[in-house]
């Protein structure tokens, strides 16, 4: 399909085009890279992805898929000592998971790591690179303040024969970690802190994960990237905004390298900040280490991983990274927008079911005993090609034990003492008894039902509440994990003091866990399975369920709470 046409906020299902699809759609039109559009996604992988990354992940395959052009994945390993494969495989999950592909084009920056060394070389020779022998702290120390020029190092006019030996000589491994490094010589004046001769090189004696013992000196991040994503053909290098002020170092590397017209540029966007959360891989980190949480794929995390175990579906993820959009500024999204997304999706595709809670006997004395009604019940009123379910009725059933009330407020149109309310999908019931422990607390509830008010006969009779139910002999028991925010506070990085600590904001009540009833076609449903619990919110079927223990995590709550207040049938 030919997409390099010019296309209009009309062609762009009418919203405008954010400020990288009007910079791409110049490019077009101007003929740069004869119209290619070639992306990448770089992950280090030293953490599993989070929200933020989703964003990146949406932002860079969707332009490459809406322009007709290419993404790479591309693995930023240039750390040996944080890198793990374990990471590696959950971030390649991750992408295919919210539904990109990176075909054939799967990097590592470590597969660069000859060229990387070979360019360095060329450096030297050119008199743009030198071996410093002092340690990090003195180095930093003369770099000094952006307000006045730094201190030149004591070994940055050393002869090319003396660099090329001492960093032939760090790559032989002859020195210890930390004992030399490699920098850059453009100018220790500059404004920029990150041009006054940055660190190209480290000595770090670690196994990499992929190139093993081979190296024991490592490229830094600046020195590699840009450099990566030119020998990948990169046009459009986008990345978050805190690399806007490494520009210059991104194009002085490439300055010494290139002798081609093609030459990748680097973009920036304002990152993905939501409120009641943190994202940032180290904090992340922190929590799974400190077994703050369960692990990276903890549903309260917002990790890809954790999000997928809660219930969230890839479109909705990726429905959210388009009205988050993509902005030039900071700017702080509300957490809401997400649970927005996952509602509306699940909306859409989610089976409607009973489970009960906080379960509550409820008797119905005028029904059969040992009969049992079966009844067919839709499974989702916003697509009727998803179809029915039969739902079992019996004389004993479970409801939620907050649905009855023995002496109710105003405005509680639930069960209590005298009221009538509708069993969804099934009949009217009133209330004619109950039955309390020696703690005051309701045991049993005894009801009659009306036989001429089954659900679809027709019936005109109304009642204000409507409540679910499972029979007490077909339920299944689950368990059932009711998530909320990890955090109480807005912002939990906020600094406050010294000893700030996002920690401090965990949520105690984050989790609660309660054993449930549910219907019984939900016995066999699978791992990651998602449905409605009627009146209650979304949940799906938790990694650790089993044949023995269902287990089922609230994925979010109905928005439409006001459903059950005013008891109309959602
Ligand atoms: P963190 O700060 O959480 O550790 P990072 O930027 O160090 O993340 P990388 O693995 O280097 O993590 O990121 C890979 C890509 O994802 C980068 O291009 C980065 O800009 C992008 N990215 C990371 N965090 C966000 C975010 N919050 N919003 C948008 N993009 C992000
Ligand atoms: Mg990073």
């Amino acid at each position: 399909m030919d997409k390099q046409d010019n296309r209009g906020p009309e062609a762009n299902g009418g919203r405008p085009l954010n400020f990288l699809e009007a910079i791409i759609e110049e490019d077009i039109r101007n003929g740069k890279h004869n119209g290619r559009v070639h992306t990448r996604f770089p992950p280090e992988p030293n953490g599993y992805l989070h929200i933020g990354h989703a964003k990146s992940i949406c932002l860079n395959f969707g332009l490459a898929e809406k322009y007709g052009g290419r993404c790479n994945l591309r693995f930023d390993d240039t750390n040996p000592t944080r890198e793990e494969q374990e990471y590696v495989d959950s971030i390649m999950e991750d992408v295919r998971w919210l539904g990109f592909d990176w075909e054939d084009r799967l990097y590592y920056a470590s597969d660069y790591f000859d060229q990387l060394y070979e360019w360095a070389l060329k450096l030297i020779r050119e008199g743009k690179a030198y071996v410093d022998d002092q340690p990090a702290d003195v180095i930093s120390e003369q770099r000094g303040v952006p307000t006045r020029p730094g201190v030149e190092s004591p070994f940055r006019n050393r002869t090319v024969e003396e660099n090329l030996d001492l960093f032939l000589r760090m790559k032989n491994g002859e020195f210890p970690n930390g004992a030399r490094v490699l920098r850059a010589k453009i100018d220790m004046s500059s404004p920029n802190m990150h041009m006054r001769d940055p660190v190209m090189y480290r000595i770090m004696h670690a196994r990499h994960h992929r190139s093993g013992d081979k190296w024991c000196i490592y490229p830094t991040y600046d020195y590699t990237h840009g450099q990566s994503d030119y020998l990948e053909g990169i046009t459009h290098s986008i990345c978050t905004l805190e690399f806007e002020i490494h520009r210059p170092l991104y194009d002085w590397f490439l300055d010494q390298i290139i002798d081609t017209d093609y030459r990748p540029r680097q973009y920036e966007f304002a990152r993905l900040n939501l409120n009641y959360t943190v994202i940032s891989k180290r904090k992340l980190l922190e929590l799974v280490e400190g077994k703050y949480v369960n692990g990276w794929d903890d549903p309260r995390m917002p990790t890809i991983s954790g999000l997928r175990r809660r219930g969230y579906t890839p479109l909705s993820i990726r429905n959210f990274a388009d009205r988050v959009g993509v902005a030039k500024r900071e700017n702080v999204i509300d957490v809401g927008l997400l649970e927005f997304c996952i509602r509306e999706d699940l909306n859409r595709c989610a089976p409607r079911v009973f489970a009960v809670l906080n379960p509550l006997r409820v008797v119905i004395t005028n029904f059969e005993e040992g009969k049992t009604e079966e009844l067919e019940l839709e499974r989702n009123p916003e697509d009727p090609s998803m179809g029915t379910r039969k739902v079992p009725f019996t004389r004993e059933i479970y409801i939620e034990q907050e649905d009855f009330h023995e002496d109710p407020p105003p405005k509680f149109f639930r069960l209590s003492p005298g009221r009538e309310v509708r069993l969804k999908g099934a009949y009217i019931i009133r209330c004619e008894g109950f039955q309390k422990d020696d703690n005051g607390r309701i045991t049993e509830v005894y009801c009659t039902y009306d036989p001429e008010t089954r659900s679809g006969s027709g019936s005109q009779k109304k009642v204000k509440g409507t409540l679910h139910w499972v029979s007490t002999q077909h339920a299944v028991n689950c368990e059932v994990r009711l998530y909320d925010r990890l955090f109480m506070k807005e912002d939990p990085e906020e600094a406050t003091g010294e000893e700030a600590d996002f920690k401090l904001f965990l949520n105690p009540d984050s989790l609660k866990v309660v054993q449930g009833k549910a219907e019984p076609s939900l016995r066999n449903a699978a791992h990651l399975e998602k449905f409605q619990f009627q009146r209650l919110g979304y949940f799906c079927v938790d990694t650790d369920s089993s044949d023995e223990k269902l287990v089922f995590n609230r994925t979010v709550t109905l928005k439409e709470s006001w459903i059950r207040a005013s008891g109309k049938e959602s």
